[in-house]
């Protein structure tokens, strides 16, 4: 399974849970601040994602959506 993370860089507050959550090493921090001050987090390595949510599930901002390669699949037959 594949999967793909997109990260609301004006929400994160660069904590750094996300990246310490994921074992694949997905994500990474970004060198430039967002609008209130934090270093984000990014998409470093979104080859390497299977879509398995831990990420997201870590972030106390909600600032992650992850999309998972099967549900892109379903949404595309069903149209
Ligand atoms: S969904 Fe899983 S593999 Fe993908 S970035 Fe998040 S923790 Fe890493
Ligand atoms: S867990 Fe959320 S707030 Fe923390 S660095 Fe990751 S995306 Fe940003």
């Amino acid at each position: 399974m594949k999967g793909r993370i997109l990260i609301d860089r004006e929400l994160c507050k660069g904590c750094k849970y996300c990246v310490l959550a994921c074992v694949r090493g997905v994500i990474a921090i970004d060198s430039e601040f967002n609008s209130s001050g934090y270093f984000p987090a990014k998409e470093a390595a979104v080859e390497k994602c299977n879509g398995c949510a831990l990420c997201a599930q870590m972030c106390p901002e909600l600032a992650i959506m992850v999309r998972k390669e099967e549900d892109a699949a379903k949404i595309s037959s069903a149209a």
